[in-house]
């Protein structure tokens, strides 16, 4: 495989008739393949049937006397704010374990400030003239589409090896009043696996903002989700935003989601005392309290951070080979090619692909065309939409090694194929210019 921008128009147009005979040969297959969800393998979630036999005809007493059949707990069984609490980095009693969702926590977190204002707002959210929020791009298209439902201007900041921008996210939130959040995915990011530096985390607790009550929405969905040996940490936010005397900025958000099962885990929340005593108001109006059976299956099945730790390697062993095969298919289609660069992450769930600026709907058609859906193009920008069409996002996860394996060397003839006809097409425009 040579450089595609390096090739005369004459090999390229060879190569490109070739392209188009090998995917006509792959759409005469009729593959049905999908790398387009991010969601956790009939594998993955059968690591945790055992607990649905949890926690047992005679077992629904948690500690302090809970009875688990019935109402009250709004905060969440004790046990299970202890063995979440590390998680999410703050002490137990700064811990809400709620329903089955974070991400369902983040939008009523936002619908509930919209309506109040946070615990240090000078009006509800609601009120201002706009409220805008920070967006790293590329990042997770739900949290977009939570903040666009209420009407949240997304400004988008680049998301660098080291975490977002921060000369960027300095400047903007310490000039721009309407900025009161920011959405952060600092560990694995979705869909590029970045890690957040201990540099960045700490820029983002210590920085002024002109909003008094702005808030980091710390969306650590992948704390746990390692692919490799190394095991990631980050620094924990709530301490630095303590120690930078921001005592209320983090708001931290995590699941089980892809931990036990997806749908029937439990969200956590972990937050300064007054951002958790704030939380829990609202609550108390939105629920009579949480499904504590749920959380006290989790626990007995969880039981502690080693039994989290053992549960984890046993997703790695099934995730790894998967992330391994499109990134070995990648190298070997695509690294001389001169027009793919895709992330290599130690965690997580995604892959991000960079294809030629305008080439990214283009790959998709051809892919979808081929039989092999992919995640829309622009999904992982405000509004769906990629400046620069570059970006596709790959979830491995949830089909087989054999279908990853054919999906995989589909896109990256799409990606050829794509690039081929960009290039190709950039060279005739330019003639008929110069005609
Ligand atoms: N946050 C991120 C970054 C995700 O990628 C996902 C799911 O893909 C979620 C949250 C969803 O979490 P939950 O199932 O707890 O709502």
């Amino acid at each position: 495989m040579s450089d595609f921008t390096k090739m005369t128009p004459a090999a390229l147009a060879r190569l490109h008739l070739q392209y188009c005979q090998r995917y006509e040969n792959l759409r005469s297959q009729g593959l049905q393949l999908s790398l387009a969800r991010g969601i956790p393998s009939a594998a993955q979630v059968a690591l945790s049937t055992p607990m649905l036999s949890l926690p047992g005809e005679n077992d629904y007493m948690a500690e302090g006397d809970v009875d688990c059949r019935n109402y009250t707990g709004l905060q969440g069984l004790v046990e299970a704010r202890r063995l979440f609490s590390s998680v999410v980095g703050v002490p137990p009693d700064q811990v809400i374990v709620a329903g089955n969702s974070s991400l369902a926590l983040m939008y009523d977190c936002i619908g509930y400030a919209w309506r109040h204002g946070m615990c240090d707002s000078e009006r509800p959210w609601g009120r201002e003239d706009t409220v805008s929020f920070l967006c790293p791009v590329p990042g997770y298209d739900r949290h977009f589409r939570i903040a666009e439902e209420y009407g949240i201007k997304l400004i988008s900041v680049p998301l660098l090896e080291n975490g977002p921008d921060m000369d960027i996210v300095r400047n903007i939130v310490a000039s721009d009043r309407s900025v009161k959040g920011m959405w952060c995915v600092p560990k694995y990011s979705n869909p590029t696996g970045t890690v957040y530096a201990r540099e960045t985390i700490d820029a983002l607790a210590s920085m002024p903002t002109a909003a008094p009550d702005f808030r980091l929405f710390w969306d650590n969905a992948y704390a746990l989700h390692h692919l490799t040996d190394e095991q990631v940490e980050i620094a924990n936010i709530a301490q630095l935003c303590e120690q930078h005397g921001h005592l209320d900025r983090a708001l931290v958000f995590a699941s089980t989601s892809k931990v036990t099962m997806a749908g029937s885990g439990v969200a956590v929340f972990g937050a300064s005392a007054r951002n958790v005593a704030w939380m829990l108001a609202r609550l108390a109006i939105h629920t009579v309290g949480p499904d504590k059976l749920n959380q006290l299956r989790h626990v007995r099945f969880l039981k502690d951070a080693a039994g989290i730790s053992h549960l984890m390697a046993q997703h790695r062993a099934i995730l790894a080979p998967k992330f391994a095969t499109v990134l070995s298919i990648f190298e070997r289609e695509l690294a001389l090619s001169g027009v793919a660069q895709w992330s290599k992450p130690k965690g997580g769930y995604f892959i991000s692909l960079d294809v030629l600026p305008g080439c990214a709907k283009r790959v998709i058609e051809l892919a979808t065309g081929a039989g092999v859906a992919l995640t829309t193009a622009g999904a992982p920008f405000p509004g769906g939409r990629d400046p620069n069409d570059s970006n596709i996002r790959i979830a491995p996860s949830f089909a087989t090694l054999e279908q990853i394996r054919t999906a995989a060397e589909a896109i990256t003839l799409c990606v050829q194929l794509a690039a081929a006809e960009t290039i190709l097409d950039g060279a005739q425009q330019k003639i008929q210019k110069k005609l």
